[in-house]
């Protein structure tokens, strides 16, 4: 392919309102272009990497007995009112109505036009499993559309779906899915770990979520350096370490703590560790407001406290808020003669002593002692854990790092299959509801992923197995009629070894040709010109590495073959966890 037939428009500089690399380096490399707020158009080479790693997704989703399918983007309402979600989801669902006045949305996810096809189709334990997938695009009204192609509203999905007669088969399709997933993550040549994962809106028994580590990542995830945990910091749960011998508290007593409104101030400013101080944070759960209470050192999980209550929504309450229950000025919020529910985390039934806020400008209380000065209704693990806890399988030390949820996989139980009525008949005839799974990757997500993961200050470095090309070719004198006729050589000499080159023809200065072809991040370059013809020879170099070299001309191909395996190799020792 010629470089001057393609529409690749890259840009010098950076764009403006670009907060992340990927998001930066897509735009800069003429892969995609913005249409408005979380909407993107593909240009040729981002969709070039889009399709390989489709590709990558169908061939193995094909080879794990996964048949696809394509269902309609826009659907009906009451299929949404059958499972509830019509009125739960919110207003990620976009809600439209048709010249007849019907509703309709959407599709951000299809749980319900799955199921919808599956009960009017199987009837009999003999149809099961059925196990079908489908690619397309989702749309999701974000409350902040972000990064680029990782939060956009319109986005690109495979999403799976399995209906299994028994928990053993939803098992084993579950199985089958996280092995798929993993084939799937290895061969896009990510460095990535499965988590367990919390199952948020979707509902269902357990998940686990596929990362793609990147300190860029929005989501944190924690790991044993021991054994085989890792979970998403959302759902780790907190062990406790050994409770300590507790001493008797004396009397609470108010202390005047002017300015000190933050952890941090009011431990320097009584000298005290962090650790000793109470933070009491209230929170608007699904429109109510409760306190929560962590230690200074810690920070309120807002997941665990929606499992914990059963709500669909945690959010930090206003300034407002806090000021009306706590009758005070923002940093003093303290339990003692709070109306609302006081939920605090179980670390702190372990401990004694502490200071917290007054409800009362500049003031706080010290030694307090929650069993004895308060009424907590209720201790439980609301806090995220830290690398100071121990790994709640095994008790090793653990480990916390940044990933982009790539994939999630959910174990689904009956949850639609009995909200919508798909069942079927046992062998002895008696109606039983299917079991669910379902099974969901970022496939445009994984382009910003891939991307964050792997860049350096010139540009992307793709890995081979979904660069838009796997070799590019830097023609530095094109005016020269023999230059040019050996590399048109050298690109059909690849080309018929099944390798797609990007011969850069176009009638650029050499300065130009290499800062774009480090920008687009193909793996593999080379580099002809009047000097190196000359010397019989081409120059290479590995995209990943900088490792620089030259092939003979006069043996070109297998000069090039042999080339191209330690590029590959690189990229295998790079991409181990
Ligand atoms: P997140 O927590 O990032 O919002 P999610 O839990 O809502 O993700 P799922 O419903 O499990 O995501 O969707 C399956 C996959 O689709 C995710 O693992 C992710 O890779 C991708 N995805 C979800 N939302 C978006 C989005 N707004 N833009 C791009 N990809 C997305
Ligand atoms: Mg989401």
């Amino acid at each position: 392919m010629l470089f001057s037939s393609l529409y690749i428009p890259t840009l010098k500089e950076c764009p403006a309102d670009a907060e992340v690399i990927s998001h930066k380096l897509l735009l800069r490399a003429g892969m995609i272009r913005k249409l408005t707020s979380g909407l993107y158009t593909y240009l040729p080479l981002g969709l070039r990497v889009m399709n390989k790693i489709a590709r990558i997704v169908r061939e193995e989703m094909d080879a794990s007995g996964f048949q696809e399918v394509l269902l309609p983007m826009v659907q009906p309402g009451d299929l949404w009112k059958e499972t509830g979600r019509w009125e739960h989801y919110g207003k990620e669902l976009l809600r439209f109505r048709d010249r007849n006045d019907r509703e309709y949305c959407l599709g951000p996810t299809h749980e319900e036009v799955m199921t919808d096809l599956v009960r009017g189709e199987v009837k009999s334990y003999r149809q099961l499993p059925l196990r079908l997938y489908q690619l397309h695009t989702k749309f999701r009204d974000e409350m902040r559309p972000r990064f680029g192609l990782m939060r956009g509203r319109e986005f690109v999905m495979k999403d799976g779906y399995s209906y299994d007669a028994d928990l053993n088969g939803a098992q084993e399709s579950y199985r089958l899915m996280h092995e798929c997933y993993t084939r799937i993550f290895k061969r896009l040549g990510l460095r990535f770990r499965p988590v367990e994962a919390d199952t948020g809106s979707i509902g269902g028994t357990f998940s686990h979520e596929f990362m793609v580590l990147a300190d860029s990542g929005e989501d944190t995830i924690c790991y044993c350096r021991n054994c085989s945990f890792a979970a998403n910091v959302e759902r780790a749960p907190v062990a406790e370490k050994e409770a300590p011998a507790l001493s008797p508290c004396p009397p609470a007593e108010e202390v005047a703590t002017p300015k000190a409104h933050s952890v941090q101030e009011v431990s320097s400013l009584l000298g005290v560790a962090p650790e000793s101080v109470i933070k009491t944070m209230l929170f608007r759960v699904d429109g109510k407001t409760v306190a929560v209470l962590v230690r200074g050192d810690h920070e309120v999980n807002d997941v665990k406290l929606c499992r914990y209550l059963g709500a669909n929504e945690a959010e930090l309450a206003d300034p407002e808020e806090v000021r009306r229950v706590t009758n005070a000025p923002l940093g003093f919020a303290g339990p003692i003669g709070l109306s609302v529910p006081l939920y605090a985390d179980a670390t702190l039934a372990r401990g004694n002593d502490y200071v917290c806020g007054a409800n009362k400008g500049d003031t706080h209380l010290v030694h307090v002692d929650l069993a004895r000065d308060c009424r907590i209704d209720a201790y439980a693990d609301l806090r995220t854990i830290t690398e100071q806890d121990p790994c709640p399988r095994c008790g090793g030390e653990v480990r916390l790092t940044k990933g982009i949820e790539v994939g999630h996989i959910f174990m689904l139980g009956t949850k639609y299959s009995e909200a919508m009525h798909a069942t079927y008949l046992t062998e002895n005839g008696t109606e039983t509801p299917m079991i669910m799974g379902c099974y969901g990757i970022g496939i445009s997500r994984i382009v910003a992923a891939a991307i964050e993961q792997n860049n350096d200050e010139n540009g992307i470095i793709f890995p081979p197995n979904i660069a838009p090309f796997e070799v590019i070719l830097l023609n530095l004198d094109v005016k020269n009629a023999d230059v040019s006729a050996k590399a048109q050589a050298l690109h059909d000499t690849l080309s018929s070894m099944g390798i797609e080159v990007l011969l850069d023809d176009r009638d650029e200065r050499a300065g130009v040709k290499f800062k774009d072809a480090d920008l687009l991040g193909i793996p593999l370059q080379l580099v002809i010109g009047r000097k190196s013809m000359e010397k019989g020879i081409c120059e290479c170099t590995n995209r990943l590495t900088k490792e620089k070299g030259s092939l003979e001309l006069s043996k070109f191909a297998d000069a090039f073959s042999a080339w191209q395996k330690t590029v590959y190799e690189s990229w295998n020792r790079q991409s181990k966890v």
